[in-house]
């Protein structure tokens, strides 16, 4: 099937007489006939949901559904993209161990890493992700168990060399986990150059209404955790009465483990209700990604012709500096985000915000209507302009979330709050 049929029928068949769409199973828990059966549900021996932190029909659909989209073997829906990428992690890493992420990530994934990711012991290295290989080489620790990248950055807009980021990770015998939130399985299917592990905040695109926190981690089943070392994945957990993943569960090992250990240790799980929502969003992504590609393209062009403007950060125009990554890994559009920066610094992008009556100002990106945020005053404001320089943002950055209205009238309003500095 191509992408646009999965996103409507992949991971919920009904059979005669059930429902068309996809039922909400609103039960924390199910009704069994035995104690003995419940018995070997526990140990693994029979398959059926029982607890909804643990599994749900109606989140397992969506499940295997965004599992189908990726390219992967499975999926673990988390309460947020932050859950997801926390979860990934730990699933993997230990205190003293140590891992490489692209210095161009979330705000929020960067904390999770520089900050809160410490605490508990996991060491990682930042690294410019235009760097080459040999370069990028040098980060790499005799600890190392992880490479991290996220496809288009936020808030720059970068493209990552997917390519490039698997192959640092496997000549060291490690995973590549990439966050994929921005491209979505539409644009881009990081699996098809390699990746290991997909992460989705479901929050943006996935959903785009603006209706649902989430997130996804999406399994491609093809590391090995065995031949690469990862003890916790072929040895004995006995937290599980000495249950081994690679054997039980083979090539899904690794989203079993996410599930059965860290999902029930940790409990951010997806409900039932949010994966009902998160479902109608995707059905119609195929529809909604190709306009946010086509919409965001005419928005960047219009920017590039104002003298207010002194930067436009948009894969998708010719003499981008991602172009080149731009037509490699995202040939079918660029999504709808893009980073201006404003002549003139923190006022002039403030008077620009504050004139705009169409895009809302929100702290959100990857909606279906227009939105903006200034990272200066908003996101980054506790950093000083010499902070702010370090962290490679321009006090006039703006990040511009284009939506799905008449593309005339998105423009329009760019106009006269613009004319307005
Ligand atoms: C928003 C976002 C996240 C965090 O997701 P939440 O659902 O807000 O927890 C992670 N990665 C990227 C790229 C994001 O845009």
């Amino acid at each position: 099937m191509k992408i646009e049929t999965k996103c409507l029928h992949s991971g919920y068949t009904p059979k005669n007489g059930e429902p068309r769409a996809l039922p909400i199973y609103q039960s924390t828990t199910f009704a069994f006939d035995s104690t003995e059966f419940i018995g070997d549900l526990f140990d693994f021996s029979a398959s059926a949901h029982f607890y909804s932190r643990l599994s749900n029909p109606t989140v397992a659909a969506v499940e295997d559904k965004l599992a189908d989209l990726e390219g992967g073997i499975g999926a673990l829906l988390t309460s947020s993209g932050q859950a997801a990428t926390t979860i990934s992690l730990l699933n993997i890493l230990k205190a003293g161990d140590h891992f490489i992420s692209s210095a161009t990530i979330y705000g929020g994934t960067y904390n999770l890493f520089n900050v809160t990711l410490r605490k508990l012991g996991i060491d990682v290295t930042f690294v410019d992700p235009s760097l080459p290989l040999s370069e990028l080489q040098k980060a790499v620790k005799p600890n190392t168990k992880a490479v991290f990248g996220e496809t288009i950055s936020n808030p720059t807009i970068n493209v990552l060399d997917i390519e490039k980021f698997v192959k640092l990770a496997h000549d060291n015998n490690v995973p590549f986990l990439i966050d994929n939130t921005f491209a979505t399985p539409v644009l881009c299917r990081p699996i098809e150059y390699g990746a290991d592990i997909v992460i989705h905040s479901t929050t943006k695109y996935l959903d785009g209404h603006a209706i649902q926190v989430g997130g996804a981690i999406i399994d491609s089943g093809n590391f090995d955790w065995k031949a690469n070392g990862f003890a916790e994945l072929y040895e004995p957990d006995e937290s599980y009465h000495g249950l081994v993943y690679t054997e039980h569960f083979g090539k899904a090992a690794y989203i079993a483990k996410a599930r059965a250990q860290m999902m029930r240790d940790y409990g951010m799980c997806q409900s039932a209700n949010g994966a009902f929502l998160l479902n109608l969003g995707i059905e119609t992504l195929p529809l909604r990604m190709a306009k946010y590609c086509e919409n965001a393209l005419k928005v960047a062009e219009f920017f590039k012709t104002r003298k207010e403007i002194k930067t436009v950060g948009y894969p998708a125009l010719k003499d981008d500096a991602n172009y080149d990554l731009y037509k490699k890994y995202l040939p079918d559009g660029a999504s709808g985000v893009i980073a201006i920066v404003i002549n003139g610094g923190k006022e002039n992008a403030v008077k620009f915000m504050d004139s705009l009556k169409l895009a809302s100002n929100v702290v959100h990106v990857a909606d279906i209507r227009t939105c903006v945020l200034h990272p200066a005053s908003e996101t980054h404001r506790q950093l000083s302009d010499e902070q702010l320089k370090e962290a490679g943002i321009d006090a006039g950055l703006i990040r511009v979330s284009v939506g799905l209205e008449n593309v005339d009238d998105i423009i329009a309003d760019f106009e006269q709050a613009l004319n307005n500095i």
